[in-house]
């Protein structure tokens, strides 16, 4: 597959590259002899069939990262993929020096990530985010779960376990944790713009089939900048779509 798809590309670069090269006017490119044979006007010279494939190939690695490691940045958590094991706890928890309302924990990276998403909303909108929840172990959310399993997740398939994860919502604590927080500032800044920083918005508002979870314009994931930009550039806006993963809409 790999060895067929280089092939194709190198036959579309040559195409491409010959017909750069009729079209050089000095003729120099075709080199000595070939211009008193070569036919002068661009109509003569055979069209390329296609345009070139290169910019639509999708060379993205989605094997790069493991799905099911919970250290992985890949991890895939949902309700029909919990966390292994259950009450895993990341060891590289630091506290996220950021605003907030409960104090922050994530693992180093997506501290970092934060740290300069939130910068990056100061410096190019003006914009003041706080966390509002970030880390939750195992039996933090044993404390949250409230039997309503659109809005919060069971202990062990909790996002927020993994470390990765983190609801933001704005200084003022306008529309914290609901679904208007899409049409703040904030929130609109972090849809555009979470991507740049390796964050996804995890449970978008028309793939509640999917995620298994109500729209939650504050719930960010970590997930690195190369998936992060992928899916943004795609339009794939669920990692269970991205990865063909099954969907989880309820607990199995
Ligand atoms: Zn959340």
């Amino acid at each position: 597959m790999a060895l067929t798809l280089s092939l194709v590309l190198i036959a579309a670069s040559a195409v491409v590259i010959g017909a750069v090269a009729g079209a050089d006017p000095t003729g120099d490119a075709a080199g000595p002899g070939a211009a008193s044979d070569a036919p002068k006007t661009p109509t003569s010279r055979p069209a390329p069939a296609e345009p070139p494939p290169a910019a639509s190939v999708d060379t993205f690695d989605r094997a790069a990262h493991s799905l099911d490691d919970p250290m992985s940045i890949w991890v895939v958590v949902n309700k029909l993929r919990p966390l292994n094991p259950p009450d895993f706890e990341p060891p590289d928890l630091v506290d996220v020096p950021v605003e907030h309302t409960w104090d922050p924990l994530l693992r180093q990276e997506a501290a970092d990530a934060i740290v300069t998403m939130f910068q990056a909303a100061a410096d190019e909108a003006g914009l003041e985010l706080a966390s509002n929840s970030a880390y939750r172990s195992y039996s933090a959310q044993e404390e949250i779960y409230d039997g309503d399993d659109l809005l919060t997740a069971r202990p062990g398939y909790s996002e927020h376990q993994t470390g990765l994860t983190m609801d933001i919502g704005a200084v003022s604590g306008e529309c914290s944790l609901a679904a208007c927080f899409a049409d703040t500032p904030e929130g609109i800044w972090l849809r555009d713009n979470a991507w740049r920083f390796g964050f996804i918005l995890r449970y978008a508002a028309d793939k509640t089939d999917v995620t298994g979870y109500s729209f939650e314009p504050w719930h960010f994931r970590y997930v690195g900048v190369p998936l992060a930009t992928e899916m943004h550039e795609t339009g794939v806006v669920t990692l269970e779509e991205f990865f063909g993963l099954p969907a989880a809409p309820d607990y199995g």
